[in-house]
């Protein structure tokens, strides 16, 4: 240990680049982009110092161009998976003893990297795994990791500072212990920043972790593996295995050593994967700490008093920026009668400038959905509402699959607050909306409260204080991340910590020091100076 108690570096927000026409980066990741497109990747697992290739290979196309093949990753199977624990637990004496400003250290090389020489292609390689347009790319994939990257070094300097009172003759201390065992990463497709994350932040904290990556995102993640290894990760801290992630999970949650579960995905995924640690419980050396980010149900409600150019504005980026991909993306909008016509103008007219198509033309604001299961049930919810008499198509309401997954961004409007799209996550670029009768503002706040399991996140849009006070009130527990006249999406690591509550999530906030905490294991040392000798207290005299 360094005889010296060290400040990381002064962390502050990446600036987003804006790749504007005739800008140099703009030209650097196009050029990248049309490269990476027309070559192909064979990605193995990572496992200590192995790279795995078993020739069970899944080919890796682009949602946007389905036909066309990039590569190839080599799935695993149980084995794969004991493999990898034993590498995590292997690796772990020696990552966990290594002083922490060598590990922050590592961590903090890999921001500058992504900062520098990585950013291209890490931006380029989300462009194509998940079709992103680069401003999606490069909010995601570069600023978003570079944020949690040197943020979580400052957040952990605080949480090991933070230490207890010493009366004297006694000097009090704690320390933050990693987890004994390892933890199970399962992440998923639509931000490569997640992904990073979730593996990366119980690392920091001197934990070894099995990486189980979306099939939709291994593209992307290969960039991660390379930028932690350029960055100087040892081998065996992070293992990453690909393949059925039923037969996967079941050898990793089974373990004895299983200490702790970083998830991010669907809420029924999440819900499966607690039972089975909970009917596990016996096996396992302590209680795994359990930490999910899951769906959402996102609402933007609208007071009278608000301006409706703005209120608009948020609905067609807070639906439609990725697809209406995020978490976060507004699905479900709350509309006053006597705002409504002015917001349907706006809507109307500035959805028909909307570009849809390949993110290697810079000018598309919507690229493909994930992939085809998505699609098909985006299709299917949008062919329920044409044919509903309670639900009307306003904008959009096509689809095409023949070279990509295009969801044409859709405007459905319903008379039903209970309709089925103001209910369920769609994950897609499928916003609806509901007109309420301006009188009954309290009575729809009920609505948004009720409507949905989910409380990820919602944003409400007045002018008028007393009714910002009264509706954020109302709507205290509908959501973890509540914006004020302002989209529901693009919270900032370090400004808006993200995470929701109810069906969403365990709500540990990525990106804060609330979540660090959960994979450590505080130990209170008291050291007495001067030890007492005699057992007799003074009241016994
Ligand atoms: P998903 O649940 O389909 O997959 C997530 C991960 O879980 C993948 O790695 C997948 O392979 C794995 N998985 C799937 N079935 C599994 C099983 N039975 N056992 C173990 N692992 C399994 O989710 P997705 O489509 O990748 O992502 C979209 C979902 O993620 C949406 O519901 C979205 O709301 C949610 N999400 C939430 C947040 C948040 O912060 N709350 C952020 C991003 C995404």
């Amino acid at each position: 240990m360094a005889n010296a108690f060290f400040n990381v570096p002064h962390a502050s927000c990446e600036p987003v680049k804006p790749y504007a026409p005739g800008c140099e980066q703009r030209e650097a990741v196009q050029a990248l982009y049309n490269k990476m497109m027309s070559e192909q990747l064979d990605i193995p697992m990572y496992i200590g110092s192995e790279e795995v290739r078993t020739g069970n290979t899944a080919q890796i196309t682009p949602p946007h161009d389905h036909q066309r093949v990039v590569g190839q990753y080599h799935r695993g199977g149980a084995e794969h998976a004991k493999q990898a624990i034993d590498a995590a637990l292997g690796a772990r004496k020696s990552w966990s003893q290594m002083p922490w400003e060598h590990r922050a250290s590592i961590f903090l090389k890999a921001a500058d990297l992504l900062a520098g020489p990585f950013r291209n292609r890490m931006n380029a390689a989300t462009m194509i795994a998940q079709s992103k347009n680069i401003f999606q790319a490069e909010i995601d994939a570069s600023c978003e990791l570079i944020d949690f990257l040197r943020f979580n070094a400052v957040y952990l300097t605080q949480l090991y500072k933070d230490q207890p009172e010493s009366d004297p003759g006694m000097w009090n201390r704690m320390e933050l212990r990693p987890l004994e065992g390892f933890i199970y990463a399962i992440t998923p497709f639509n931000f490569t920043s997640i992904a990073a994350n979730l593996c990366s932040a119980p690392a920091l904290m001197g934990n070894v972790i099995v990486w189980k990556p979306s099939d939709s995102q291994v593209y992307s993640a290969q960039v991660i593996v390379d930028l932690f290894k350029a960055a100087g990760l040892p081998d065996g801290v992070i293992n990453v295995v690909y393949g059925d992630p039923v037969e996967i999970s079941d050898v990793v949650i089974s373990h004895k050593e299983f200490a702790g579960l970083h998830f991010t995905g669907s809420t029924h995924v999440f819900k499966h994967l607690w039972k089975q640690i909970g009917n596990n419980i016996d096996m396992y050396n302590s209680y795994p700490r359990i930490v999910g980010e899951t769906g959402g149900k996102d609402f933007i409600v609208i007071h009278e008093s608000a301006e409706a150019r703005p209120a608009a504005t948020a609905i067609i980026r807070g639906s439609f920026e990725y697809q209406g991909q995020k978490c976060s993306a507004a699905s479900r909008v709350y509309a006053p009668n006597t705002l409504w016509a002015a917001i349907k103008d706006v809507l109307v007219t500035d959805m028909a400038t909307v570009k849809m198509g390949d993110p290697g033309d810079f000018s598309n604001f919507i690229n493909a959905v994930i992939h085809e299961g998505s699609f098909n049930k985006l299709a299917s919810y949008i062919d329920r509402a044409k044919a509903a008499s309670d639900a009307e198509i306003l904008v959009g309401g096509n689809y095409d699959k023949s070279k990509g997954y295009f969801i044409e961004p859709t405007i459905i409007v319903t008379s039903n607050p209970y309709y089925e799209t103001m209910e369920q996550e769609l994950f897609g670029p499928v916003v609806t909306i509901y007109v309420y009768d301006a009188d009954k503002f309290e009575e729809t706040l009920k609505i948004v409260d009720e409507t949905s399991p989910y409380a990820l996140t919602g944003a409400l849009f007045a002018t008028d204080r007393y009714i910002i006070d009264s509706a954020s009130k109302a709507l205290e527990n509908a959501c973890g991340n509540y914006y004020i006249n302002d989209k529901p999406t693009g919270a900032v690591v370090s400004q808006q910590p993200f995470g929701g509550a109810r069906a969403s999530g365990t709500n540990d906030k990525a990106g804060s020091a609330m979540n660090l905490m959960r994979w450590v294991s505080a130990k209170t040392i008291k050291e007495t100076f001067v030890p007492a000798t005699d057992y007799r207290y003074p009241f016994l005299g």
